[in-house]
């Protein structure tokens, strides 16, 4: 057979076996393994690679996609100068993931803008990358979902149990009804030593009881929650604020003060303090 009809069929072949970037890298594999003098093991060690990695990226992509992160950002873009209560070493344990074969749970305290979500983020990122499933939820989106819509909340809590890693972000920021608590409470228990969580948190656990509405509740979700668990508590300065001081919108007070004398004195026309 005459070889322009041999990668014909090859082509045919491959997209029928759904290996179309095999399909596709044919020809240019082909040819340049000809030139070069390569062997057919090595063609086919070549064309498998491309369809295998070629693979893993989509596979990336799509996982990513369902994560619903609200922003990408890894661990090599966080400034651990700028928060140095964050053990460095805790945190490369944790990019490891040996945390999620034992469906263990990170819980990251802290208050705004210290970095929680950054870190929630990155830990989803790195999970996909392995080949495993994430999902990034604030507590209020979980609670809004289950409220809203005819599906019972059985059914709709699977989306919540079904990755292998969930953030439940923002927990604390508004006290929750006795039903929001309960359903909290399934998923928690839900997940125990099966799915790890990880959790965000402007709270510390003493402040839990002003969360939920019986102290009984809060002590039954806290007890699964941190049964195997990990707690990182960053105590710093929020890096927005920072981002926001490097821009001249916001001045520390002293600042301030000396903006308005001079304001007084008719002088400056000074960035305008903003806090
Ligand atoms: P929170 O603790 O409130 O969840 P985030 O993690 O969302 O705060 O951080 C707020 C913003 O600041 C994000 O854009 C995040 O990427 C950035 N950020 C926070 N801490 C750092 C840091 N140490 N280095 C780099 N970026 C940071
Ligand atoms: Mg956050």
């Amino acid at each position: 057979m005459q070889p322009a009809l041999v990668e014909a069929r090859v082509r045919q072949g491959l997209e029928t076996l759904r290996l179309r970037r095999m399909a596709d890298a044919l020809g240019r594999v082909c040819e340049a393994a000809s030139k070069a003098g390569r062997s057919y093991l090595e063609v086919l060690d070549e064309l498998i690679e491309v369809e295998q990695s070629g693979r893993y990226e989509r596979n990336v992509e799509i996982k990513t996609r369902l994560a619903r992160l609200p922003y990408h950002k890894t661990m090599a873009e966080f400034d651990y100068s700028f928060q140095p209560s964050l053990d460095k070493k805790q945190i490369a344990n944790l990019l490891t993931l040996r945390f999620l074969e034992h469906g263990e749970n990170v819980i990251l305290l802290g208050p705004p803008g210290v970095g929680k979500s950054h870190i929630a983020v990155a830990l989803a990122l790195e999970t996909i990358t392995k080949g495993y499933t994430a999902y990034f939820v604030t507590l209020q989106h979980f609670i809004d979902y289950l409220a809203e819509g005819p599906e019972p909340v059985g059914v709709k809590l699977r989306v919540f149990l079904r990755p292998k890693l969930l953030v439940l972000d923002e927990v604390g920021y508004l006290p929750l009804s006795r039903e929001a608590a309960n359903w909290l409470f399934e998923l928690v228990a839900r997940r125990y030593e099966r799915g790890s969580i990880i959790l965000t948190s402007n709270k510390s656990y003493g402040d839990w009881g002003s969360l939920v509405p019986d102290m009984a509740l809060a002590s039954a979700i806290l007890d699964r929650l941190l049964h195997h668990s990990t707690t990182i508590t960053i105590r710093g300065e929020s890096y927005r604020l920072k981002e926001k001081r490097r821009a001249g919108l916001f001045q520390p007070v002293e600042r301030l003060a000396e903006a308005a004398a001079a304001a007084e004195e008719g002088g400056t026309d000074g960035p305008n303090p903003v806090a």
